[in-house]
């Protein structure tokens, strides 16, 4: 067991991939960091996590060898089905930046937190496991100073990262304000599948409409792990209620997947997804000291849910604006650099969010759904747009890709495009 320190240049606290991230990308700029999780090493986190492309560009802006993801699954595109027997599918692969084919990752949530965590150890970060934060230190001007954790320890900092997730540290017993999503592990023939099926309409057996949207991810490992959302952001919308959705989907899904509850490997668990904070809370991810990443700056994308891309984006500008920030003593010229983070984030994620919002806002009635369906899935072209909107990066995000430690830009692979087309998989 090491002894927590009373002081660190920077305390992260939550080593999910935004903690992680952050982390690594710190220590690699030569910032003191102390990262605080409050899991034990021990503790599983139940399902597969799909990355996509943007989050695997991220992992590379990162510096994760290739050797650390050598094992995880890899996926080349996405498969939209419109949610009838025998209706319309499409398999589309994943675009990158510019359109051309490139792929993502599937992995085990726990093996994706265990793996950044370790990356930001070897980087120079210092991690404590079975560390809750459970509050932070202010001076008497409001500026948050440090963190406290329920052993009663204090760590004083000169930057705080809040990536504590959805059930922030930093606004106790305020929940997000985004749609539930939930998820489940089955046993399956086709956990090798490599084409993340997005059912656009949900049916249960008996060709009842369900609500919500749901995804089928192979995992490579002998599972998939399946999962549903609600569109909307619905605060009403509770995880039991869609995990309900999930059990009555199973029994109108083809029976080459196998999955029923006797090949379902673990319980069916989830939570908000963070695609908007807190009712009443500031949209601002800076606020006297500490800087909030990943879901707990409600940055997962308003459609797919999907939060991993952005929670690494978030994490790299963060430690940029902080790596800056602390190469000025503590005063006024370092509050001006990390104010900057809102603007920095906004330019980086503000129009993905923005549009992302509003098309989520009009796919939550079931008449547009049923016209998207209809109508927008038959026509590749217009979906492939709409793919390349829903998954890639804006050019802000890509062109501001300087990380701490090299404030370099990121090369793009040239990939050849390819076409994909009717997938009846
Ligand atoms: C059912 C479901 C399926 C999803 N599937 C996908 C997917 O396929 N692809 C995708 O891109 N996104 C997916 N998401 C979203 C994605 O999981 C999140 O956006 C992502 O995990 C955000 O990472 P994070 O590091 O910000 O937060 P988290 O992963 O939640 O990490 C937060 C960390 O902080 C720790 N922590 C919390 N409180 C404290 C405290 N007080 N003290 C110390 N540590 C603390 C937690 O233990 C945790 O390790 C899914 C979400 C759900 C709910």
């Amino acid at each position: 067991m090491t002894f927590l320190p009373d002081a660190a240049g920077v305390v992260v606290i939550g080593a999910g991939a935004a903690g992680s991230a952050a982390a690594a990308h710190l220590s690699a700029a030569g910032v003191d960091v102390l990262l605080l999780e409050r899991s034990a090493e021990s503790d599983p986190r139940p399902g597969a996590a799909a990355l996509t492309p943007a989050a695997v560009r991220e992992l590379a802006v990162l510096g994760l060898p290739e050797s650390d993801t050598s094992g995880w699954h890899r996926t080349t595109g996405v498969r939209f089905v419109a949610g009838t027997t025998g209706g319309m599918r499409l398999a589309l692969a994943w675009p990158d930046a510019q359109g051309r084919a490139t792929h993502g990752l599937t992995v085990a949530r726990s093996v994706l937190d265990d793996t950044l965590a370790s990356y930001a150890v070897r980087s120079g970060a210092r991690l404590h496991r079975a560390t809750e934060v459970t509050g932070l230190t202010r001076d008497a001007a409001g500026r948050v100073t440090g963190v406290t954790t329920e052993d009663g320890a204090t760590v004083t900092a000169d930057v705080v990262v809040d990536a504590s997730g959805v059930q922030t540290v930093s606004h106790p017993g305020k929940k997000s304000g985004g749609p539930v999503a939930v998820s489940a592990d089955f046993e399956s023939p086709r956990h090798g599948d490599d084409h993340v099926e997005t059912w656009l309409r949900l049916t249960a057996g008996d060709g009842a409409g369900l609500p919500g949207h749901g995804w089928i991810v192979g995992r490579g490992d002998g599972r998939v792990t399946v999962g549903v959302g609600a569109l909307a952001d619905d605060t009403t919308a509770t995880t039991d209620a869609c995990a309900g959705v999930l059990r009555r989907w199973l029994t109108a899904l083809p029976a080459n997947w196998e999955l029923t509850e006797t090949t379902m490997t673990g319980p069916v668990a989830g939570s908000r997804l963070a695609t908007t904070g807190p009712s009443g809370r500031s949209e601002r991810r800076y606020n006297d000291g500490l800087l909030a990443v990943g879901d707990c700056a409600s940055v997962a994308h308003p459609v797919t849910g999907q939060g991993v891309a952005a929670a690494l984006t978030s994490a790299r500008l963060a430690a940029v604006v902080v790596a800056r920030a602390l190469a000025h003593p503590a005063g006024a010229a370092r509050d001006a650099e990390l104010t900057a983070y809102d603007d920095v984030l906004d330019g980086a994620l503000g129009r993905h969010r923005t549009l992302g919002r509003a098309a989520a806002q009009i796919l939550d009635r079931p008449l547009v759904t049923r016209l998207a369906t209809t109508y927008a899935l038959p026509r590749q072209p217009l979906m492939k747009l709409a793919l390349g909107a829903l998954t890639t990066p804006t050019p802000a995000a890509v062109e501001t890709c300087v990380t701490p430690s090299t404030m370099g830009r990121v090369t793009r692979a040239a990939d050849p495009g390819t076409e994909r087309g009717v997938d009846q998989r």
